[in-house]
């Protein structure tokens, strides 16, 4: 199911930086499991994580998983039937928005990190450019 929804995200960061760049633990707010915690000299974590802009509060740091379920969830066509549907709902009230704003935030950030990237690479993303284009037409 992945395969043709598969967000394009900001490059994951590793938990010690993000702790770093905090300077506190942090829970991942979209799924209140995933942390990041400095005890003692180890660094406690599973996930990488990604700061997304639509994570409307600061901070924006949300685990790797949450980031690319959420993200294909926005992108699958049959949105009704996505798999973490009604997790994207939940997470669209808690950050204060309409679901379909939130949803088409998350793809209009993807169209944005593709439109940053160089030519080539731009070309590569062409579909999943189309892909994005032709869902936000779709959302109201
Ligand atoms: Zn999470």
């Amino acid at each position: 199911m992945y395969d043709d929804c598969f967000p394009l995200l900001p490059k994951p960061v590793a938990a010690e930086e993000v702790h770093q760049r905090l300077g506190h633990d942090w829970v991942c707010p979209w799924c209140e499991s995933e942390r990041v915690s400095f005890r003692e000299t180890e660094y406690f974590a599973a996930s990488d994580w990604i700061e997304l802009p639509t994570r409307l509060s600061k901070p924006q740091w949300v685990c790797e998983g949450c980031a690319i379920e959420i993200y294909a969830s926005c992108n699958t066509e049959d949105f009704e039937n996505a798999m973490d549907h009604d997790r994207v709902i939940d997470i669209a009230l808690d950050e204060g928005v309409e679901p379909a704003v939130f949803r088409r935030a998350c793809i209009r950030h993807q169209v944005d990190l593709i439109d940053a990237q160089p030519g080539p690479e731009q070309r590569r993303l062409g579909p999943l450019r189309q892909r994005l284009d032709r869902l936000l037409s779709t959302i109201d």
